[in-house]
């Protein structure tokens, strides 16, 4: 019975993969689940649906879109002069959260790169969209699947709160396993960058290149990354970072108007308060729909407990300050 079960459930997996694929085919966006967050997608080679995106997600034109590619044989088809490091890390990384910054080919439009030299290509590490990208056969143009500046969406009820019936459709693949964004390396640059941390680490990268990529506080940049904004993953709601020992006092006075997400200390009880738990991999995961939660509730303020200060937390507490500008 559960065998027989599990084969429905492929079927149905892949009619909506075929479905999906004519929607991309025939210029429609196609909301589609990854490892790190779900994306909107189209055509990367379709003008009409690249400006969807951006109409969409109320994007600016000059923030670039991440290309998802099938096979690292296809890094070629939208880069040029690409460098040795680049195919020995995608070996390494991909699928995987690894987004690699290139020299753009003559092919690749300025509408996928924010106008810029560069290109930004990674393959998921998700059935659903490694499916996809299979069946669709060229490049997927996919930012996050909300709207500009707003928290990124892990589950595909997410995507459904944020664009409702203004995209053809959404393929389900559950909640996404990383939860945050992908690390953005630029091997474009003569000193390798570290332009958004995630989930793969600047101590992994060192141990493959040989040396730590410069990360952001350590060089300038004139590459505009919307993942650099300072205020960015943004929940409604007004939200701050608080030590420990000022959430515990803000949690003694038991206000009910105001959200508290923690790790380390106990909410004590209080409404309107998230417990995440204390392990990076499975805070980062809950992150982003713990925020969402809370922004539904009109609350006068959100509390965030701050992360510890070390490289485990670095992606969390990039993404928490960036919230709580
Ligand atoms: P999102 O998928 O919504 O997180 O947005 C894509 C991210 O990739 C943004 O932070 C972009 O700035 C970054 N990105 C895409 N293409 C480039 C590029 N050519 N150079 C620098 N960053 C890029
Ligand atoms: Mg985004």
């Amino acid at each position: 019975m559960k065998v027989y079960k599990n084969i429905m459930k492929i079927r149905q997996i892949n009619s909506q993969i075929e479905y999906a694929v004519e929607l991309l085919k025939a210029g429609e966006l196609v909301a589609f689940p990854t490892e790190t967050v779900y994306g909107l997608g189209a055509d990367a080679g379709n003008q009409i649906a690249l400006n969807k995106i951006f109409k969409v997600k109320g994007r600016p034109k000059n923030h670039p879109l991440i290309l998802h590619i099938a096979s690292i044989s296809q890094i070629e088809n939208y880069a040029v002069n690409v460098p040795d490091l680049a195919y020995k890390l995608a070996e390494k990384f991909w699928p995987g959260p690894l987004t690699l910054i290139l020299e753009r080919g003559e092919n690749t439009s300025k509408l996928l790169t924010g106008q810029q030299d560069t290109v930004a290509l990674r393959i998921p590490n998700h059935p659903v969209a490694l499916a996809l990208l299979e069946g669709f056969g060229g490049a997927i143009a996919a930012p996050s699947a909300n709207r500009f500046g707003r928290i990124s969406p892990t589950t595909a009820k997410h995507v459904e709160d944020e664009f409702g019936k203004n995209i053809a459709l959404i393929l389900d693949g559950g909640a996404s396993q990383v939860g945050l964004e992908s690390t953005i390396l630029n091997l474009s640059s003569k000193q390798l960058q570290i332009l958004r941390p995630g989930q793969v680490s600047s101590k992994q990268l060192a141990k493959l290149i040989g040396y730590q990529p410069l990360t952001a506080s350590q060089y300038e940049t004139t590459i505009k990354s919307p993942g650099m904004l300072k205020s960015h993953y943004s929940p409604l709601t007004p939200s701050s970072l608080k030590s420990r020992i000022e959430l515990q006092k803000i949690i003694k006075k038991q206000d009910t108007n105001i959200g508290i997400i923690c790790h380390s200390i106990e909410p004590d009880g209080l409404d309107n308060s998230i417990k995440i738990e204390n392990n990076p991999a499975t805070y980062a995961q809950k992150l982003y729909a713990s925020l969402r939660q809370l922004d539904r509730l009109d609350l006068n303020h959100i509390y965030i407990e701050e992360p510890e200060s070390n490289s485990d937390w670095l992606a969390i507490k990039d993404r928490l300050l960036r919230a709580t500008q």
